[in-house]
């Protein structure tokens, strides 16, 4: 599994022990009066409220939605007048009024292990990316739910970017088209059905915190998981928070998909550097909302993300109190070799050490897989990532300081 949560962690005075703020743009799902509306992204009653809005009979409306949702979200159709179970005159109304609109597709690179990495612009010249990793009998598609990041996690080069801003739904289900577009996945009328997905798993553990723009990602998750659509189940979602926990009830209740966390750390001194939103919401205090979760959102385990770090978090004694806070959650342990980044203060952990902590975790009763780096050669794999737009990068001295480390 990758996740993309670097880029290049540009100037900002938001230092871990500055207030966390999620002061970010949320540019409006309509287009300005006279544009034409954007389809995608819409749940079923905003698609419905559009269509009345231009001229659907009331009494229509829903069999239209059923109808249009289909083309657009089964087939993957694009323009409406391929939409042949409609009358001429309506496709072109809608035509007039609406547009099937995804991200542009700025890059594509393949690695040599067949990960995809799709660099995407969105509204307002921004750029996030996305990266597709095949593996036997099904493939996982990491999606990013912001451009940037309003916290400063001290091993994360996302972390902020000069502009943070919320990707509408709209844009978080056209990374899912993308890739579908992409990989030739739309089905093709008359043939057999193929039951082996290509996308088949969707995480949201790109660039951003979801559940910093839960309602977005909670329409947007509607969409995927329709069943007369992308139809994905909510078991194929996780979503990867570093602990917002007000909203991770929201989010059981809500979306109901599956949940990771970036943990990483085993005390609160620990954490409060390199995951900062612990001084805001602490260990404890995060433990108590995740033991709620899987009976709030139906799902069985809970994701801990525990990114190995030399030194820092790596010991025998994390891995016995990792497993002694956690005890009682149904839970599974992944653990993610670090990956380096230039100016970052800290290393990857040795990978006999890596295998101790995992020894102790499993011993424990617990799945504790180390994630492989994935797409390294495209910069693709957990913390690659770079957005060249926002990009201006913090020096080493400012970064080893907001982590409380010795400058290097
Ligand atoms: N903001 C969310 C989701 C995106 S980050 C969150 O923090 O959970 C996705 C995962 O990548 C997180 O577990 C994050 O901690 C991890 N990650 C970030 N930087 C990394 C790095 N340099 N090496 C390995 N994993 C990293
Ligand atoms: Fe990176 Fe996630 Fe922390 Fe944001 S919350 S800085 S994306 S690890």
């Amino acid at each position: 599994m990758t996740c993309l949560a670097q880029t290049d962690r540009p100037m900002t005075d938001q230092s871990p022990s500055a207030p966390i703020t999620q002061d970010v743009m949320t540019i409006p799902r309509r287009l300005p009066e006279g544009g034409r509306v954007n389809l995608v992204g819409l749940t079923r009653e905003q698609f419905r409220d559009a269509l009345i809005a231009a001229g659907t009979p009331e009494k229509q409306a829903r069999m239209r939605v059923g109808q249009i949702w289909q083309w657009i979200y089964h087939w993957g159709v694009r323009d409406f007048a391929a939409m042949t179970n409609l009358a001429k005159d309506y496709r072109a109304l809608l035509a007039d009024r609406f547009e099937i609109a995804l991200p542009e597709v700025v890059t594509r690179q393949v690695s040599a292990d067949g990960t995809r990495k799709y660099l995407l612009r969105i509204a307002g010249g921004h750029e996030v990316e996305t990266v597709y990793i095949p593996e036997e009998n099904r493939g996982t598609l990491c999606i990013s739910s912001q451009v940037g990041c309003t916290l400063t996690c001290s091993f994360c080069h996302t972390g902020t970017q000069k502009l943070v801003r919320n990707l509408t739904a709209g844009e978080i289900v056209g990374q899912v088209m993308v890739a579908r577009d992409d990989l030739g996945e739309w089905p093709v009328p008359g043939a057999p059905k193929d039951e082996t997905r290509l996308v088949s798993n969707v995480v949201l553990m790109g660039m951003g915190e979801p559940l910093y723009n839960l309602e977005n990602v909670r329409d947007a998750m509607k969409v995927v998981m329709d069943g007369e659509g992308l139809s994905l189940s909510r078991r194929r979602i996780t979503l990867s928070t570093s602990g917002v926990v007000p909203e991770i009830t929201r989010a059981a209740e809500e979306i109901g998909c599956l949940l990771a966390v970036s943990f990483h750390a085993t005390t609160d001194e620990v954490r409060d550097r390199l995951v900062p939103i612990n001084k805001r919401w602490n260990i404890e205090t995060l433990l108590a909302a995740l033991r709620d979760y899987p009976r709030l959102s139906n799902s069985e385990r809970i994701t801990f993300e525990y990114v190995m770090l030399k030194d820092v978090n790596d010991s025998d004694a994390d891995a016995r109190r990792l497993v002694k806070l956690i005890a009682g959650i149904p839970a599974k342990i992944n653990l993610i070799p670090f990956n380096e980044w230039p100016g970052a203060p800290y290393e990857r952990s040795d990978w006999q050490r890596i295998e101790a902590f995992a020894d102790i975790v499993h011993k424990a009763g617990y799945a504790s897989p180390i994630r492989t780096p994935r797409g390294e050669d495209i910069m693709a794999a957990c913390g690659q990532l770079k957005s060249a737009t926002e990009r201006a990068r913090k020096s080493r001295a400012s970064i080893a300081a907001e982590a409380g480390l010795p400058r290097p």
